[in-house]
């Protein structure tokens, strides 16, 4: 892939995440609440008055405006613009790591495999997004959705599991055959990744309740991120990984804090991916 491209890729998708994490403002703030997600303007939460296009611009509005409404000058809190960055984030560090390791194999422009790594690529952060929902509504009201956990987790999993399904890294005869091994390889990640977290429970003594099942359920979405981050042993990177966010959550996980252990274990983790990157470019 074209320098150009790369760079193109990966500053569109994080602009994208901007945009998206704007969407999952709106999804944070009304689905809890019951309200329609497509229905009824964004407005000023202090004097009402409708937001116009330029109010509404992700992360840069909050910026020009300095954290202020344009009509009646009262603050606006930081959590939107940090959602959106953070989603911007996110994305970003989806497109650096799709183009580092699948890239390579895609015979540009034309070729069987990009329609497949479109497909995969939307599958992470379609994934991504629904997770930091999924975490800020924990984090907001104290309860679980579990189905947008689940929903973050199935779609994370596809798209772990459509590379083998594809025959992805350019072995052509073995497109759409199907790698049954690396299917039950995937779905061993998982469980091994419930089972721990149930077990250092345990140890720490903390309650394995609904909220920890469902703060679980979106950060092992993370070790499918990870598919093409590291070149080594994948049995040890997925332990590795699996290990970091348990003992992260666990120790997270006194009923007081509990709604921070997602965005806190999202974090780590998001931060160890981009640390154990930059140390491969280092030392492979
Ligand atoms: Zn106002």
């Amino acid at each position: 892939m074209p320098g150009f491209i790369y760079a193109f890729f990966i500053v569109f998708f994080t602009l994208l995440g901007f945009v998206i994490g704007s969407f999952l403002n709106v999804i944070i703030y009304r689905i809890p609440a019951g309200r329609s997600v497509s229905k009824g303007h964004s407005m000023c939460m202090t004097c009402g008055h409708t937001l116009g296009a330029l109010d509404l611009v992700p992360v840069f509005s909050w910026l020009f405006l300095r954290g202020k409404c344009r009509y009646c000058g009262a603050p606006i809190a930081s959590r939107y613009a940090k959602i959106e960055s953070f989603t911007g984030l996110t994305f970003g560090i989806a497109a650096v790591s799709a183009c580092e390791y699948c890239a390579p194999v895609i015979v540009w422009p034309d070729n069987l495999n990009l329609i497949f790594f479109t497909i995969y690529f939307f599958l992470l952060i379609a994934s991504m997004a629904v997770a930091i929902s999924a975490m800020m509504i924990l984090y907001d009201t104290g309860k679980c959705f579990t189905g947008f956990a689940v929903t973050s987790l199935v779609l994370a999993g596809i798209a772990t599991m459509l590379p083998f399904i594809m025959g992805f890294y350019g072995f052509s005869e073995t497109v759409l055959i199907f790698s049954f091994e690396e299917i039950i390889v995937t779905c061993g990640k998982i469980a091994f990744g419930l089972g721990l977290t149930a077990l250092l429970c345990l140890i720490f003594k903390r309650k394995y309740g609904k909220a920890e099942l469902g703060i679980d359920i979106i950060m092992l979405t993370i070790p499918c991120y990870d598919q093409f981050l590291f070149l080594g042993n994948e049995f040890v990177r997925t332990v590795i990984t699996s290990v970091v966010y348990a003992v992260c959550m666990c120790i997270m996980r006194s009923p007081g804090r509990r709604k921070y252990s997602a965005i806190t274990a999202f974090t780590v983790i998001l931060v160890y991916v981009a640390v154990r990157f930059c140390l491969t470019k280092i030392f492979l």
